[in-house]
C-alpha cells in the first residue's frame, strides 16, 4: 500500500476535532510512508491534511476539475496536482491513483465519493480496503442507518463489512492494511478487476 485517498469536507465544520484529527491523519499518513490522494482543495479539512502531510515530509497529490481550479480553490504548493475535466475523471482519477479510501468528518461531497468507491467495490470494480474515522461519534448515526439497511436486505453483511471503522487515524490505518475485501460481488460473481474497469 503506497498511496492512500482521503475524502473530507472542503469545510472545517464546527467542532475543533474535526480539524485536529485530519492534523493527526495526516502525520499518521506519513510515518506509515503512504502518500496523500485528495481532492487538490485548498479549503476546510481537505486544506487541513493536505498541510499536515507537506509538513511531516510526505507527498500530497490533488486531483481537481478544471472548473473549481476556475474557482481559485485549487492548492498551489502541492508534490502534484492533476487538473481533470469533469467531476467524473476527477474521482476515477482519484480512485486510480490508491490503494486505499478513507473519509473523515464532511458533507455531501464527502458521503458521495464513499459510497461511490463502495459501491465499486461491492460490484467487484475493486479490492481496496476502505475506512472511515467516526471521530466525536459525527458518523454514529449513519453507521446505524447502514445497519437498518442491511435488516432490511438491501445491503449483504459481507458488503456492510467493507467498510472498515474506527476512532482514531493509527487504529484505522492498522485496521485497513489488514482488511481482506470480501471477493463476492453484489451479482453473487467473484472475481477481481481494479477501478480502471469503471
Ligand atoms: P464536502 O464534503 O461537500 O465539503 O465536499 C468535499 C469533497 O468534495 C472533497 O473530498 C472533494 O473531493 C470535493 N470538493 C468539494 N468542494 C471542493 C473544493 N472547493 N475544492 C476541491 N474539492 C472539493
Amino acid at each position: 500500500m503506497k498511496r492512500a485517498c482521503v475524502y473530507c469536507g472542503s469545510s472545517s465544520g464546527n467542532d475543533p476535532s474535526f480539524t485536529e484529527v485530519a492534523i493527526t491523519l495526516g502525520q499518521s499518513l506519513v510515518r506509515h510512508k503512504l502518500d496523500l490522494v485528495y481532492g487538490g482543495g485548498r479549503v476546510g479539512i481537505m486544506n487541513v491534511i493536505a498541510e499536515s502531510v507537506l509538513n511531516s515530509g510526505g507527498d500530497v497529490i490533488g486531483v481537481i476539475p478544471q472548473s473549481l481550479m476556475d474557482r481559485e480553490v485549487g492548492h498551489d504548493g502541492l508534490t502534484e496536482l492533476h487538473v481533470t475535466s469533469n467531476m467524473h475523471e476527477r474521482k476515477s482519477t482519484m480512485a486510480n491513483l490508491s490503494d486505499a479510501f478513507i473519509a473523515l468528518p464532511g458533507g455531501l461531497g464527502t458521503l458521495e465519493e464513499l459510497f461511490e468507491v463502495l459501491t465499486w467495490s461491492q460490484l467487484g470494480f475493486h479490492r481496496k480496503p476502505i475506512g472511515l474515522l467516526n471521530t466525536a461519534g459525527f458518523y454514529d448515526s449513519l453507521l446505524t442507518f447502514l445497519e437498518e439497511t442491511v435488516k432490511a436486505g438491501f445491503i449483504k453483511p459481507e458488503h456492510h463489512a467493507l467498510l472498515t471503522v474506527a476512532k482514531e487515524p493509527e487504529e484505522l490505518i492498522e485496521a485497513i492494511k489488514t482488511a481482506r475485501p470480501t471477493e463476492v460481488d453484489k451479482l453473487g460473481h467473484t472475481h477481481q478487476t481494479s477501478p480502471a474497469d469503471t
